[in-house]
């Protein structure tokens, strides 16, 4: 695999001068929740990061920023947080990969892609 190959970084599109864009919280009914709370979890970690992300919604500690990518997306550990307690809205393009993959993760091919040059980050 050597052809370009671009993942999209969910801040850009969760984001707003650096805070949770907070019209996204607070959503209906999430469909796949739990399925997808796992898919978050199951990522494969690019990056680990101590630092914590205190969450400006509820004030408690949001989980740490270390990243992780299923090779289309990459998003980091506190997400989790504003799915599970505050129901952030996620991209449709990001629910439709997840649902497409059956909400598995496929570790080799985030291995190649990881180890692509031609891999970018948007
Ligand atoms: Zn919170």
């Amino acid at each position: 695999m050597n052809s370009k190959h671009v993942i999209k970084d969910i801040l850009n599109f969760i984001l707003v001068d650096e805070k949770i864009n907070l019209y996204l919280l607070n959503s209906n009914i999430i469909e796949n929740k739990d399925k997808i709370l796992k898919y978050l979890n199951n990522g494969y970690k690019v990056s680990t990061l101590s630092t914590m992300k205190q969450c400006e919604v509820c004030m408690s500690s949001a989980g740490p920023v270390s990243y992780f990518t299923d090779g289309y997306w990459i998003w980091p550990k506190w997400l989790n947080h504003y799915l599970t307690e505050h129901n952030i809205e996620l991209p449709e393009k990001f629910l439709k990969k997840m649902k497409a993959n059956n909400f598995e993760i496929n570790k080799e091919f985030v291995k190649k892609i990881i180890e692509n040059e031609k891999t970018f980050v948007e």
